[in-house]
């Protein structure tokens, strides 16, 4: 049977299953992580134009030059993420449209999040806040200074591609914390994953991934 646009169309149950059945099998495993994926209404966070593939595994145009991030990578950064510490305090550079932030904000006790372009990050807390989205605190501004009021950080995640690793981060990184961030230039980025041990910093690749840049200055 086919089904409404509306119902059991685009933006339903199955389609949202086989999304995270897809995400399965391209190893996410985390629990937690899947069923946010599944919960959070990604059709919300796009044009209502786009709203039909919003379920698809892939980057969408949100406006302003910017994209949301594929479910794949939201879940896999998230993962890696939570994959160090019992959630507690999170910094988020380039909030966009808030879709990794839903995604993460129930699995965290709070995030900090910082967005450099005010109109975006202004749409965005409504947006999360008609979802029911309390847990996180938005600030607009250059992401390479992160958030130094609040650090440090258990975790920070960045959802745009340094072309170098942003030195304020790595200082607003708590003990045992981990960095997510993608690093190098377009064509070229490399999902990176820092652990702030006692005696080092531990670096590890998680593979090619393609963000908008990060960019330098306001
Ligand atoms: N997290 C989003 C994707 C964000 S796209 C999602 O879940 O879909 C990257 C975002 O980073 C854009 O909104 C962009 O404006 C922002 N950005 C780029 N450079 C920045 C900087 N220096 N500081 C803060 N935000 C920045």
């Amino acid at each position: 049977m086919i089904g409404s646009r509306q119902g059991i169309g685009m933006t339903s149950a199955r389609t949202r299953d086989r999304l995270v059945k897809r995400l399965m099998d391209q190893g996410i495993r985390s629990e937690a992580v899947l069923n946010q994926i599944r919960s959070v209404p990604r059709h919300l966070f796009v044009d209502e134009a786009l709203a039909s593939r919003a379920y698809e595994d892939t980057a969408l145009p949100i406006g302003l030059g910017q994209t949301i991030s594929q479910p794949f990578i939201v879940a896999r950064m998230t993962e890696a993420l939570l994959a160090g510490f019992e959630g507690e305090k999170v910094l988020e550079i380039g909030t966009g449209c808030g879709y990794q932030t839903a995604v993460l904000a129930p699995l965290v006790k709070q995030i900090y999040t910082v967005e450099r372009l005010r109109e975006l990050m202004v749409k965005t807390r409504q947006r999360l806040r008609d979802l029911d989205i309390y847990n996180v605190q938005y600030r607009p501004g250059d992401g390479w200074e992160g958030w130094p009021k609040y650090g440090p950080y258990d975790g920070i995640i960045v959802t745009a591609a340094a072309s170098s690793m942003p030195k304020k981060l790595l200082q607003q990184l708590a003990p045992g914390g981990r960095l997510i961030i993608p690093i190098g230039q377009p064509g070229q980025q490399d999902l990176t994953m820092v652990v702030n041990h006692p005696d080092a910093y531990e670096q590890v690749s998680l593979g090619p991934v393609s963000f908008v840049p990060l960019v330098q200055g306001k």
